[in-house]
């Protein structure tokens, strides 16, 4: 229910990804567009990755007020685009595109929804693990840098998708970066001194809730942060191990918003109504609290 009357002027915001049946994002914008009183609806559309660049004409051709990018579009989108803002430049990719008058303009909102969800963890001189290597880790490498973490260390199965972050991150900061596989011996002196451990992959994610991300459970230790970007289920087999294992933990759902928020300003100038949009992605998941 948007709770809008669609008519002529509606204006049309999506998301496109491969899959996107998982996504809240449509109740969590719709909640937040009626709130505001816009006459703007946001819908989920699957584009194949082949059809990326067919797609990203549709938005200028129908005139789209604005997309959403997830798995796996966030680097692919990059050589469609007309420009893309600073923060999107710096990450090497885009989860949001504003059009301006045809002008596709894309930015980059995960960095600071990552940010904002860890709710004043300090990440400063701190060891970061990040599993995976896509699109969302590039994102949190690059901001986990630009906050002067102490150590970065980049796993993920292909090693050349890691490296190429964490030369990104040698180039912008002086944060020590590693990139390596799952299997890699180094892994498991780094476990014990790490601090954080930030889940990227979509593996535990539904419609698979079983699978855990390339980890083994047993090196999480108490005073770990366990991260996992994933908000569907909210509590992961990941963070359930963790905190079997006394680690703190931290859902994607966070996350989820607090990009969502960003875009929607992006989009409309307004302020965006953030108590709303948890309200209608808890009640999506079917949380009432947690
Ligand atoms: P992406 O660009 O496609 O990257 C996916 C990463 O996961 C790649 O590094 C890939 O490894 C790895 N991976 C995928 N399947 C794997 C498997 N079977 N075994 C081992 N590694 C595997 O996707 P993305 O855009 O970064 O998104 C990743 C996840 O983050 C998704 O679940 C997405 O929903 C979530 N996310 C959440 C938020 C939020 O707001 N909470 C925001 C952004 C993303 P290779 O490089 O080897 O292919």
């Amino acid at each position: 229910m948007t709770g809008i009357n669609i008519s002529a002027g509606t204006r049309v915001a999506a998301l496109l990804g491969y899959p996107v049946g998982h996504s809240v994002s449509p109740a969590m914008m719709n909640a937040a567009m009626a709130k505001l009183g816009l006459n703007m609806v946001y819908v989920a559309l699957e584009v194949r990755p082949a059809d990326l660049p067919a797609a990203i004409d549709g938005v200028r051709s129908l005139g789209l007020t604005g997309v959403n990018l997830t798995i796996p579009h966030k680097e692919a989108v990059l050589p469609c685009l007309d420009a893309v803002s600073d923060d999107a430049r710096v990450i090497g990719a885009v989860n949001t595109i504003v059009n301006q008058d045809g002008r596709l303009i894309g930015h980059n909102t995960d960095g600071r929804g990552f940010l904002a969800a860890l709710e004043g963890y300090r990440l400063n001189g701190k060891c970061v693990v990040i599993l995976g290597a896509g699109g969302a880790a590039r994102a949190v490498a690059v901001t986990c840098a630009l906050q002067s973490t102490g150590e970065i260390v980049l796993v993920n199965r292909t090693r050349e998708r890691a490296l190429a972050i964490a030369e990104r991150i040698t180039d912008l900061t002086r944060v020590k970066t590693l990139a390596l596989v799952p299997d890699a011996e180094e892994l498991s002196q780094i476990y014990r001194r790490a601090d954080l451990v930030v889940n990227t992959t979509p593996l535990g994610m539904e419609p698979e809730p079983e699978r855990l991300p390339p980890i083994d459970p047993d090196v999480l230790h108490p005073g770990m942060l366990v991260y996992d970007l994933i908000y569907r289920p909210v509590r992961t087999r990941l963070l359930q191990e963790a905190e079997q294992r006394g680690c703190r933990t931290i859902s994607g759902l966070g996350m989820l918003v607090y990009q969502g928020a960003l875009a929607l300003q992006l989009w409309t100038g307004e302020k965006a109504p953030v108590e709303t949009m948890w309200e209608a992605a808890r009640r999506e998941l079917g949380i009432m609290s947690f």
